[in-house]
C-alpha cells in the first residue's frame, strides 16, 4: 500500500490540478453541449476585427486554442480518473495488479502504470 502520507500529498496536487484546468478551460460557463468539440469544453473565439489580415489571425488563434483546450482534457480526465481512483481505494494500482512505485506517483500522481508496465 502507498503510504498515507503520500495519498494525502497527491490528493491536494490533484484536486489543485483539476481547479486549475476547470479556471483555464473557464468551467461550465461556455459549455455549450453543442458536440461541436471533442469534450464538454470549447474555446473561446476571438473576436479581433473583420479585415481580411485579423480575420486569419482569429482563425490561427482558434486553432491553437483547439489544441491546448484537447490537451488540457485529457489532462483532466487523468486526473479525475485518479481522484475516482483515490475515492475507491485503487489508487497507486498498475493496470496489471502491481503497486506503483511511490517514487514514480510523486513525480507524477497521475501515473497508471507501474515502472516495469510503462510503455
Ligand atoms: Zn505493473
Amino acid at each position: 500500500m502507498i503510504s498515507k502520507e503520500l495519498l494525502e500529498e497527491n490528493k491536494k496536487k490533484l484536486l489543485d490540478e483539476q481547479k486549475r484546468i476547470k479556471t483555464v478551460l473557464g468551467h461550465e460557463d461556455i459549455k455549450d453541449g453543442s458536440g461541436e468539440f471533442p469534450g464538454e469544453y470549447k474555446p473561446k473565439y476571438d473576436e479581433l476585427g473583420n479585415e481580411e489580415g485579423e480575420n486569419a489571425s482569429e482563425v490561427e488563434n482558434f486553432g491553437n486554442q483547439l489544441s491546448v483546450t484537447e490537451n488540457l482534457e485529457e489532462q483532466l480526465i487523468r486526473v479525475e480518473s485518479a481522484l475516482a481512483k483515490m475515492e475507491n481505494g485503487t489508487y497507486g494500482i498498475c493496470a496489471q495488479g502491481d503497486e506503483i512505485e511511490e517514487g514514480r506517483l510523486r513525480a507524477n500522481p497521475t501515473a497508471e502504470t507501474c515502472m516495469n508496465h510503462a510503455q
